[in-house]
């Protein structure tokens, strides 16, 4: 017959600093199906590593390992681990239970990395549990169970997979002596329904239990007998049907994993953030602060640019000005733009409007009041190219204009300060410096612009006349028919100026570039706000990434437990990824929250601004947060899958 188990010639050795300790040597063992084989010897010479080494918890130095057949020494982490979840079970002296996990959970865990779905876990958990007479605490915690129970749980759990082959280091070592013999009696009863069993003790009592007793001493076998007492001498050819089902070895596709894991993973992260609340919500708070702070500067950031773009609308859109002088400052051409220019502008194609603007500051009364103000000079075009409208009467015609006519129009701030009381001002007459002039209209005010100081409009040929008395503009706006390109028209401008001038004495802005130049600075001032945003999230990740690290510190046994039960690294990284992206997702979510309140309060301290929460906004929540998740869960994640299962059991 075809041994279960062969051993041959394997050596294990450690180093301590640079001096090698042969713990194992020269081992060389069959166990075939069926047996129940207890490993004794003295403290120190081998039992535990040689169970190591069997499990695949531990690699043999030197050797072979073989497993039905197949060499076990050459496979890979996960191949081992796939052993370890398929064909072995652990029983530890300590139990090795997970203390946040009820029982039924603790004994689910096997089954949750070999990919079963939870409705078969539960039940074969909850049926494994009743057989061993734990019907009654399987929603129990570990704290809440005896010693003898607490082993018995952890038996459950090495039977969850079908646990071909049971391996007990010590199981009876920390139960007295009634607890420990009722181990021992589930022990021999799995071994009859078929179960391999290999136990380590240095009880002779229990060794005697055994089919069979193997002696170590200092890392070599010196002694192997057939056990004398309750022992059985040849293998039983029936086996009674017990909780030996061995399932058939399952391979699942990335995907399948992925989607199984992941909930379960989920699952537990949300177990382990509600165990651990309050450190939780403070490391969550700095993801909230983050996430909350980049939302906010960035709809602020767009509340500005929507407001300059508004004002700057206000001013009318598609205009070009033209100003005299070679460019802003110079004081030589000052008298370049002159009357002849507007009927020469006025007969392009591609100009809808144009309107000549003559300035001047002058002091103007009615009755008492005297106030400064400023003067525009302008054609009747003037209205339609900035797209004014009144809150009274109407603006001056062209025949007034061309006649020169002592005619003016108010803002809406200087008809307040000169007309407090008044409700109709058009038809009355006011002093412009010395001149008398008939209101025949008042300029309703742009919700967006604000402030518009004291202003008042009159015909230019008034203003040039009565006024300044000089033969030059100030100023020329031109408005652009529909679909004429701002750049091209300009070029067409300044061509013709030029040819008409017999020099360039005059300079251009266009609505268009001022637009993009305004565009392109709060561009900059949006993605500095940003910035300045980033730097608080990248501080909360940072939080997230400290605690993910004690997290990996604290459950450093937890991840050797689940790596001994059969858990992959990937299954391992994926956990604590999860969790960690979970902790960012609901601060995210916090974050969101902060930000809805605090669009909220800023609409109230800025009415008229076009504040509120965007799709977008939600949008880079929910990305800024997965990313700070998985940028700060990956470094305490990688460290934790690589961590060696054999270190992190032993780790206190
Ligand atoms: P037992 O279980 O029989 O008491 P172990 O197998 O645990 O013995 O250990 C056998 C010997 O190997 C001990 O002397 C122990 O100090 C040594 N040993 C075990 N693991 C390591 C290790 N990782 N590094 C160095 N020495 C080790
Ligand atoms: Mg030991």
């Amino acid at each position: 017959m075809m041994p279960l188990i062969e051993l041959k010639a394997i050596y294990r050795h450690f180093w301590v600093g640079d001096k090698k300790v042969d713990v194992l040597k020269n081992i060389s063992l069959s166990i075939f199906s069926g047996e129940m084989v207890a490993i004794m010897g003295p403290s120190g010479s081998g039992k535990s590593t040689l169970m190591n080494i069997l499990g695949g918890l531990d690699r043999p130095s030197g050797g072979t390992y073989k497993l039905s057949d197949m060499n076990i020494t050459a496979l890979n982490d996960n191949a081992l681990a796939g052993l370890r979840r398929e064909r072995f079970g652990f029983v530890f002296q300590r139990y090795q239970l997970m203390a946040s996990l009820t029982a039924a959970q603790n004994v689910e865990m096997p089954a949750i990395y070999a990919g079963q779905n939870r409705n078969f876990r539960r039940r074969r958990a909850e049926s494994l549990l009743a057989s061993l007479g734990l019907e009654e605490r399987k929603d129990y915690l570990p704290s809440q169970l005896s010693g003898g129970q607490q082993q018995r749980v952890s038996i459950a759990r090495a039977l969850m997979n079908g646990g071909q082959i049971i391996l007990a280091d010590e199981p009876t070592g920390a139960l007295d002596s009634k607890a420990g013999h009722d181990i021992m009696l589930t022990l021999r009863q799995l071994c009859d329904q078929g179960h391999t069993v290999i136990l380590v003790t240095h009880d002779a009592t229990i060794a005697g239990q055994a089919d069979r007793v193997i002696v170590l001493r200092d890392g070599a076998i010196i002694n192997d007998v057939k056990g004398t007492k309750g022992g059985i001498t040849a293998i039983p050819d029936c086996r009674e049907p017990g909780f030996n089902m061995p399932l058939p070895l399952r391979s699942i596709s990335p995907l399948t994993w992925f989607a199984s894991s992941s909930t379960d993973a989920l699952l537990m992260a949300w177990r382990v953030i509600w165990a651990r609340k309050l450190r939780t919500f403070l490391t969550m708070l700095g993801i909230v602060i983050g996430i909350a702070s980049v939302v906010i500067l960035i709809l602020l950031g767009d509340a500005v640019q929507d407001q300059v773009l508004k004002n700057l609308h206000s001013m009318g859109t598609d205009s070009i000005t033209i100003y005299p002088g070679s460019d802003i400052g110079d004081e030589v051409f000052q008298r370049s733009l002159t009357y002849d220019d507007i009927p020469l502008i006025r007969k392009q194609p591609w100009v809808q409007a144009v309107s000549a603007t003559v300035s001047s500051s002058e002091r103007v009364r009615f009755g008492s009041r005297d106030i400064q103000a400023s003067i525009s000079g302008v054609s009747s075009d003037y209205a339609h190219l900035f797209e004014l409208s009144f809150s009274e009467g109407r603006f001056f015609t062209d025949a007034q204009v061309e006649a020169g006519a002592q005619v003016a129009i108010l803002n809406s701030s200087l008809r307040r300060r000169l007309f407090p009381r008044d409700t109709d001002v058009t038809g009355k007459v006011m002093l412009i410096g010395t001149i008398p002039v008939i209101i025949v209209g008042v300029v309703k005010e742009k919700p967006s612009t604000g402030e518009e100081g004291l202003h008042i409009w009159l015909p230019w040929t008034t203003v040039a006349a009565r006024l300044t008395g000089t033969g030059w503009l100030n100023s020329v706006s031109v408005k652009l028919r529909q679909g004429a390109d701002g750049a091209e028209s300009e070029k067409k401008l300044t061509n013709l100026l030029v040819l008409y001038h017999g020099r360039k004495d005059f300079y251009i802005r266009n609505s268009d570039t001022i637009r993009k130049s305004i565009e392109k600075t709060t561009g900059t001032f949006r993605l500095f706000l940003t910035l300045i945003a980033s730097v608080s999230l990248i501080v909360g990740g940072i939080g997230v990434m400290n605690i993910m690290l004690v997290s990996v510190t604290e459950r450093t046994r937890e991840i050797g437990i689940r790596m001994a039960i059969g858990a992959r690294a990937r299954d391992v990284l994926l956990q604590f990824l999860i969790e960690s992206i979970l902790v960012c997702l609901t601060g995210g979510a916090a974050g969101l929250l902060l930000s809805a309140i605090t669009t909220q309060v800023l609409k109230h301290w800025l009415p008229g601004w076009d504040i509120h929460l965007s799709v977008s906004s939600m949008l880079i929540a929910f990305s800024c947060s997965m990313f700070s998740g998985v940028i700060s869960g990956w470094l305490p994640a990688r460290i934790a899958a690589r961590q060696n299962p054999l270190v992190s059991l032993a780790h206190e």
